[in-house]
């Protein structure tokens, strides 16, 4: 069978890919195998532009987030199902010297379209100094987000065995194709093509899910951790970092590390009733990695997404493909080139 992309990895980069080629006319087949902790379907699958301590507008925030919404709405006409909802997202400032670190950036132009301050009582949560509301903000459910992708969209479930590749030939079994995509995520260590040109640093998230009452069910709610409703008086609890770890099982340690902060966001009592993990494809940089094969033709990769796939992918995979396609330049700052 001739195919123009063969697209091995079926995440959310693998996925966004393959639906941007199918939308501008191209057959695109994606390979992936059944692999429970891969980094998509553990994924919270949250967007949020304005993170970290210092309330940092996330990077090209202004060129992802406005269209996110009407994005992922389109795509779950094509796809069939709901996955994607905007959903209000509150940032609970922890302490004094918190709120006085964002009273200090307040009156920046840069936060009016991301986000606003109030003062507002939450039950079962701790707002004494204030919250910060966060506009453009929503969730994935990721796991509807992959089962409609795996019924709707051409998949070979089955891993790929990059020894019974014919680079010259461009044949993968019974496929002939004109370009090959990588979108492996962290297992991209094994790749044998791009494995010498980049270093994805694979990193470990921990997450747990929690019985708790009494919490309005609205919002998702940052803090040293966030929670975010899962339905049935159950929320999702994350998630810890932990670089160049590849262990598929979570640990007592992480598991004590998430309830201690916890216990500072939020003041119900609660059971803890599910604890798993995922791998991040993160990269030295923190900037997604694509590109083409610095000496094979028709190759390609795609990784490096870290903790933001949700919100940078849809963009990003309209830039590779134009790049593809089109040989529009890639932004400098993702481009493979930048390792080669
Ligand atoms: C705990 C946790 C919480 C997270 N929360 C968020 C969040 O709230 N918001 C957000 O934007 N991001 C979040 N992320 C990050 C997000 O999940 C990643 O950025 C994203 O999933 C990366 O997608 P990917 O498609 O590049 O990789 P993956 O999702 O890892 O997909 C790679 C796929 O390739 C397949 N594959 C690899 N090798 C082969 C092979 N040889 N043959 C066939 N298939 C193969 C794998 O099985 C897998 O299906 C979180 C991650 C973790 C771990």
């Amino acid at each position: 069978m001739n195919v123009d992309y063969l697209i091995v990895g079926g995440g959310i980069t693998g996925r966004l890919l393959q639906s941007e080629l199918m939308v501008r006319g191209y057959n695109a087949i994606v390979y992936d195998k059944s692999n429970a902790n891969h980094s998509t379907r553990v994924a919270a699958g949250l967007v949020n532009p304005v993170v970290g301590k210092f309330f940092t507008i996330g990077w090209r925030s202004d060129q992802y987030f406005p269209s996110l919404s009407s994005y992922y709405r389109n795509l779950e006409k094509t796809l069939k199902s709901k996955f994607f909802s905007s959903k209000p997202m509150k940032r609970i400032i922890a302490s004094a010297g918190e709120q006085n670190r964002w009273l200090s950036k307040a009156h920046l132009d840069k936060y009016i379209d991301f986000c606003s301050f109030s003062h507002e009582d939450i039950k079962g949560l701790n707002t004494s100094f204030g919250v910060l509301n966060i506009h453009l903000a929503g969730e994935i459910d990721t796991e509807a987000f992959l089962s409609a992708c795996n019924k709707m969209l051409p998949t070979q479930s089955e891993s790929f065995d990059h020894t019974l590749l014919d680079v010259e030939k461009k044949e993968y079994q019974s496929f002939s194709y004109k370009n090959i995509v990588f979108c492996e995520g962290y297992e991209s260590y094994k790749n044998p093509y791009f494995k010498n040109y980049m270093d994805v640093v694979p990193t470990k998230g921990e997450l747990l899910e929690i019985r708790a009452l009494g919490i309005p069910k609205d919002s998702i709610y940052l803090g040293p951790v966030f929670i975010q409703f899962i339905g049935n008086d159950l929320w999702r609890v994350g998630a810890t970092y932990e670089q160049n770890q590849i262990s598929l099982e979570p640990t007592s340690l992480m598991r004590k590390d998430l309830e201690l902060k916890l216990n500072k966001l939020i003041d119900v009592p609660y059971d803890v009733v599910n604890h798993y993990c995922g791998i991040r494809p993160a990269s030295i940089d923190r900037k997604p990695i694509m590109g083409k094969h610095p000496h094979i033709d028709s190759m390609y990769v795609v990784n490096g997404m870290g903790s933001k796939a949700i919100s940078m992918a849809p963009l990003l995979m309209r830039e590779m493909s134009d790049y593809m396609e089109q040989g529009i330049p890639l932004p400098s700052e993702v481009d493979l080139k930048r390792f080669c």
